[in-house]
């Protein structure tokens, strides 16, 4: 028997979809049971894991891991710890342990474990994914949604590029899984999972998502170089309305031309911006425009941090730039990063213009401001329904993250019971 931890996305619940997709994979050779929710389980819940599913072999799906320093700040919803982590290895003992995903140096310490082939397997694989019974969706819930694989940007801080082309899911397998989750699940609403969601080649899926027999809602990314070069704006727009876009994100990352240029990032400043700007027009109060930008990029001054509540886009997001040298999902910052710019004192990054603990100040005294609060955003939009939080939540309120704990804390209660009954 084979289990596989995987942590709850926050904010509230969504699924990582590699865990699934891996545990599918493993199903031809085993029995294997996905485990949601691994942040907040108490190390009883995993000793009665254990004794439930005797398991010869114990993975872990680490990409949403950080999550855990979420901790720091309201521990008790949380229970990891050094001694935890130790503990859990030893409740395990006599297992293989194999793990993936994009923060494995945080389980690196605790024990020795495989660092397992098959996640680059999954790269290849973009058939239509199923989900099944002891995945225990939830009623209505939002679930990940796959369309294709790879990226042609090459974006210097990313270590998710690991296909340079874009491979599509085939459109009836698409189309197939989407029926088949809405007549198994009653699912209706998907979070996309799709670097290049909105090149050209979406047009048929989005025709598609319109003329499905139910409501069909999405969340995806979005890039601007793609709506500039798509020669008719206004019909595009449209497009994305009646398959029913509710949120668009656009990584525009920075609003200095020299640091777009370094980063090899989408056109000008003043371009995006106009497209942002037409795109707003059209999509106002039914599309939500969602950017985000990163601090600490190469040759950014930050002149643009005021201008940010002015741009073309209903909601934005600052976050500071995190370089993981230990990953071993490597990015080409990463790889060499003074060659961009970033020299390392106490282990934290610095450019000419700020350091890692500035970049973090920023985003902190940004994040809790009470002016011009922040509502929830993007993918976010399932991660909260999936609790039954509202999606005009403010989640840069503090009252309103507590509230979003409890939900997420009840919504793994409801979990396990369904998991005990398997
Ligand atoms: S950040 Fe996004 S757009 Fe840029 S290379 Fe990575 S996946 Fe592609």
């Amino acid at each position: 028997m084979i289990i596989i931890f995987t942590d709850v996305t926050f904010p509230g619940f969504s699924r990582s979809l590699g865990a699934y997709m891996y545990a599918n994979k493993l199903k031809t050779y085993s029995d294997v049971q996905v485990i949601d929710f691994f942040g907040d389980l108490s190390l009883n819940t995993i000793k009665k894991i254990k004794r439930k599913f005797k398991p010869d072999i114990v993975g872990f799906s680490s990409t949403f891991f950080q999550e855990y320093k979420i901790g720091r700040w309201t521990p008790r919803y949380f229970p990891h710890s050094d001694k935890y982590m130790r503990d859990l290895f030893k409740v395990f003992n006599g297992c293989k342990f194999i793990y993936g995903g994009v923060n494995t140096e945080l389980l690196e310490p605790y024990e020795k474990m495989t660092w397992h082939e098959g996640e680059q397997r999954l790269w290849l694989d973009i058939r239509k994914h199923t989900w099944h019974e002891n995945d225990l969706l939830f009623e209505d819930e939002w679930l990940p949604l796959e369309t294709s694989k790879g990226c042609s940007f090459s974006c210097p801080f990313c270590c998710y590029r690991k296909l340079k082309i874009q491979v599509h899911k085939d459109l009836n397998e698409l189309r197939q899984e989407i029926t088949e989750n809405y007549y198994r699940f009653g699912i209706t609403k998907y979070m996309i999972v799709d670097s290049m969601f909105t090149t050209p080649e979406a047009e048929e899926k989005l025709k598609m998502f319109r003329d499905l027999p139910f409501d069909f809602k999405f969340t995806c990314f979005a890039r601007v170089s793609h709506f500039q070069n798509l020669y008719d704006l206004e019909k595009w727009s449209e497009l994305f309305l009646d398959a029913g876009c509710m949120s668009a994100y656009f990584g525009i990352e920075s609003l200095n031309d020299e640091t777009l240029k370094t980063i090899h990032k989408g056109p000008d400043v003043k371009t995006q911006l106009d497209i942002l700007s037409k795109l707003r027009e059209r999509w106002y109060g039914q599309v939500q425009i969602a950017a985000s930008f990163i601090i600490g990029l190469p040759k950014d001054d930050l002149n643009w941090l005021d201008d940010l509540d002015k741009g073309p886009w209903d909601v934005h997001h600052i976050q500071p730039l995190r370089l993981e040298l230990n990953s071993r999902l490597k990015s080409p910052f990463t790889e060499n990063p003074e060659k961009w710019g970033y020299s390392f004192e106490n282990g934290r990054w610095k450019t000419q213009y700020l350091d890692e603990l500035e970049a973090r100040k920023i985003c902190f005294k940004y994040y809790f401001r009470d002016k011009n609060p922040i509502p929830v955003m993007f993918h976010y939009i399932g991660h909260v329904s999936n609790v039954g939080l509202s999606i005009n939540s403010n989640l840069n309120n503090k009252e309103t993250v507590e509230l979003l704990l409890k939900k997420r804390s009840a919504k793994r209660k409801e979990y396990l019971k369904k998991l005990w009954k398997l």
